[in-house]
């Protein structure tokens, strides 16, 4: 493990360094650039030569993102002496926009919105240099989607803090915005918590410290990103209540989880002591993390338990809800509260959506949408009111699936009105690749699933959808992954594996799910069956429709 992660930063930071291999630029004139700027974009032939130190002028902006730059260009800064770069503060641009210019006589010239405005021209300018040279050109750019979201799922296998900062560090140069980090679920708790020791102390050496993960928060900040955790409740909580047996209905002994799957144990939502901890817990992790957003999940949480708990049927009648869905609601609403006095808004997934009191409660509900199949109805609704959504269709930009189930164009062709959502003058909020690591305990395996498709949804959240091409993306593709490797991993041969390669994994995955997904197993909630024929019906689809 020591020597892939030696390998990672390595990788990720050996951007146009000129130890790495020149790439090949797909057609000339061409800027190999991913994803496709939106706006007016013009390329002459010549290359402006850096000076040996490159002289800044930062304007309002701070030194630190253009620190960031030199990083991953190679070359040294100085803020002293004439400035060969200079950055200008465009206050009247829409947020992110930037403005890109090279000349031979005027250097190079950046006008930013703001300052992720000032890291996307900068991420264009890294991956425009080569050699210590610079292309002549204009570039006006700005993102089709507001919110770029990347999700890594750090509970159901522990990568180190320099593998997730790589992650960062190559999502962040295609210009998501947003790194959601699950942290919580069956198999892990992977935050220290000094309020809550036992919740980390049972994973050691396998969770973040909270320098670690301020760390990582800033890592992100100076290169766009900002950082939402994800603190997955009621459901998905095996981690917790394997600390705090006392929390869930029965107040049964229940063991971390080595297994995906949907568990019927979950945290009660009548007793008090549940929110005894969760009230004061999402208080001390919201603290280290300056985003706007906690993902409180919401997902994936039977009913079961609650039905015969009595506990639960007291607060159902205290509070007058009309069914344990709505309790859920109640549930949700109650911590939202709490993270609103810290200045804090939620996202749930979709489910949560059942719950008619969550909605009145919360009204600035932010909804991730996940699930194609299931209960498209309330999330429509939701979204033709005007409602905050972030799409992560699980057939679209589920990335851990294989590339059988969810290829490189799918992932590139994916957009709200591809799965339904549809309306004049509706737009979405976001969307988001997710990386969930039920099967992914391997770096090289990440890596593969991982690299090309985000770079794919890359472009489909930041590019707009009339100017975007398949074909295109592909004479782009080979040359950015030359330059930029992931994860220290060695592009395949094939971007986009063949029919053979598609299948074989297809089938290797099943197999996977078949031996792991068992209705007998303690604590399961019986949908595994279910979930089994979820994904092996849309693997066939893939090859059959
Ligand atoms: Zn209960």
């Amino acid at each position: 493990m020591k020597k892939t992660t030696a390998l990672l930063m390595a990788a990720a930071l050996c951007f146009s360094a000129a130890a790495c291999a020149a790439p090949k630029t797909a057609r000339e004139n061409e800027l190999p650039l991913i994803p496709l700027p939106n706006g007016k974009t013009e390329v002459g032939g010549e290359r402006v030569a850096l000076p040996e130190v490159l002289g800044v002028d930062p304007g309002v902006f701070s030194m630190e993102f253009l620190e960031v730059y030199a990083g991953r260009a190679d070359v040294a800064l100085s803020s002293q002496g004439p400035a060969f770069l200079r950055v200008a503060h465009g206050a009247s641009l829409p947020p992110e926009e930037y403005r890109l210019r090279v000349s031979e006589e005027e250097g190079i010239q950046i006008v930013a919105a703001d300052e992720r405005g000032l890291c996307w021209a900068l991420a264009t300018l890294a991956a425009l240099t080569e050699g210590g040279k610079v292309p002549v050109c204009y570039i006006e750019d700005a993102p089709h989607y507001g919110y770029r979201g990347f999700m890594m799922d750090s509970a159901r296998y522990f990568y180190p803090v320099e593998v997730i900062k790589a992650l960062i560090e190559l999502t962040s140069m295609v210009k998501y915005n947003t790194f959601h980090w699950h942290l919580t679920d069956d198999q892990g708790w992977r935050i220290e918590s000094k309020l809550f020791p036992a919740l980390h102390e049972q994973f050691p050496g396998e969770y973040y410290t909270q320098q670690e993960i301020r760390e990582v928060v800033e890592f992100a900040r100076v290169r766009g990103m900002e950082v939402i955790p994800e603190i997955d409740v009621p459901g998905h909580v095996t981690a917790i209540l394997a600390a705090y047996p006392d929390l869930s209905c029965r107040a049964l002994p229940v063991k971390v989880e080595a297994v995906p799957g949907i568990r019927s144990t979950i945290l009660c939502a009548g007793k008090e002591p549940v929110f005894e901890l969760l009230l004061p817990l999402l208080e001390e992790m919201a603290g280290l993390f300056p985003s706007r957003y906690v993902h409180l999940g919401g997902d994936e949480a039977p009913k079961d338990e609650w039905n015969a708990c009595p506990h639960c049927a007291r607060r159902l009648a205290a509070e007058g809800l009309a069914d344990m869905e709505e309790l859920q609601g109640w549930f949700i609403a109650r911590l939202a509260k709490h993270l609103e006095g810290l200045d804090k808004q939620i996202i749930c997934w979709n489910e949560s959506l059942f719950s008619a009191y969550l909605l009145e409660q919360v009204p600035d509900l932010t909804i991730q949408y996940w699930a194609e199949a299931r209960v498209i109805g309330p999330p429509r609704e939701f979204w033709e009111r005007g409602g905050d959504m972030i799409f992560s269709g699980e057939f679209g930009t589920y990335l851990d699936l294989p590339h059988g189930a969810v290829t490189l164009k799918k992932v590139y062709n994916y957009a709200p009105a591809t799965i339904g959502f549809k309306g004049k003058g509706l737009s979405a909020f976001g969307i988001e690749a997710c990386m969930w690591t039920d099967y992914t305990s391997e770096t090289d395996v990440l890596a593969r699933l991982t690299f090309p498709r985000a770079y794919a949804l890359a472009e489909a959240a930041w590019t707009l959808p009339e100017l975007k091409n398949y074909k295109d993306f592909r004479s782009r593709l080979d040359p950015w992954l030359e330059k930029t490797p992931g994860l220290g991993f060695t592009p395949p041969a094939e971007a986009d594996p063949g029919w053979f390669s598609r299948i074989r994994e297809n089938a290797a995955f099943l197999i996977k799910l078949s031996k792991d997904f068992d209705d007998s197993k303690e604590n399961n909630a019986g949908t595994a069956g279910r979930l089994h024929w979820r994904y092996t019906l849309r693997c066939a689809r893939e090859f059959f429709l």
